[in-house]
């Protein structure tokens, strides 16, 4: 079975770390919607230039353009034993279109990790990282309005509460007691 793994969280909650780590362990792709635009945007694709005004305004790019990107990025072969998802679905049509997109090859979630995370904390990581690489441009305003557009809609985070994925535990004493 294929190890189908979203991971959603506020930015500054280690996904990209923990994602990483899943990967190279389950030898599965690391999928990062973020990393795909930056890519498509430094290699001037059109892609890129048609997502460039969205990432530049600090806006998500429009839901039916990156469902088509992912879409095709989960249909390439490498994906056959699984992936790790991370920057997608951030809206809730995103992740209903997620859920057809592998009900179509039989598939479905194995899990979602959903990283909780303090806005104070995750403003202070951000803020950390800004001056660290000498991002000056990322002062706590900005960092504050980026955290309002990316933030996890309660919506999104529902639909998945409601999927709940039953772990089977063993309900009964062990066998020796039950003698
Ligand atoms: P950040 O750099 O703010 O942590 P990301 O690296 O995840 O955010 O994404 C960078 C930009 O790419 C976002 O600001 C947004 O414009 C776009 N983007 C990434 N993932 C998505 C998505 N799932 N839906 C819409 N836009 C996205």
């Amino acid at each position: 079975m294929p190890l189908d793994i979203v991971i959603l969280g506020p930015p500054g909650a280690g996904k990209g770390t923990q994602a990483e780590l899943i990967s190279e362990d389950a030898g599965i792709p690391h999928i990062n919607t973020g990393d795909m635009y930056r890519a498509a945007v430094a290699a001037g694709t059109e892609l890129g230039a048609r997502v460039k005004p969205f990432m530049d305004a600090g806006e998500l790019v429009p839901d039916d353009l990156t469902i088509a990107v992912v879409g095709e990025r989960l249909s390439q072969p490498d994906t056959a034993r699984g992936f790790v998802l991370e920057g997608f679905p951030r809206t809730l049509p995103q992740a209903e279109a997620l859920d057809e997109i592998l009900a179509e090859s039989d598939r479905e979630l194995s899990v979602v990790l959903h990283f909780q995370l303090s806005d104070e904390v995750a403003e202070q990581r951000l803020l950390k990282r800004a001056l660290e690489q000498g991002r000056e441009d990322d002062t706590p305003e900005i960092i504050h309005r980026g955290m309002e557009t990316m933030r996890i809609p309660e919506e999104l985070g529902q639909h998945y509460r409601v999927k709940v994925i039953p772990a089977r535990i063993h309900a009964a004493p062990p066998l020796q007691e039950e003698l």
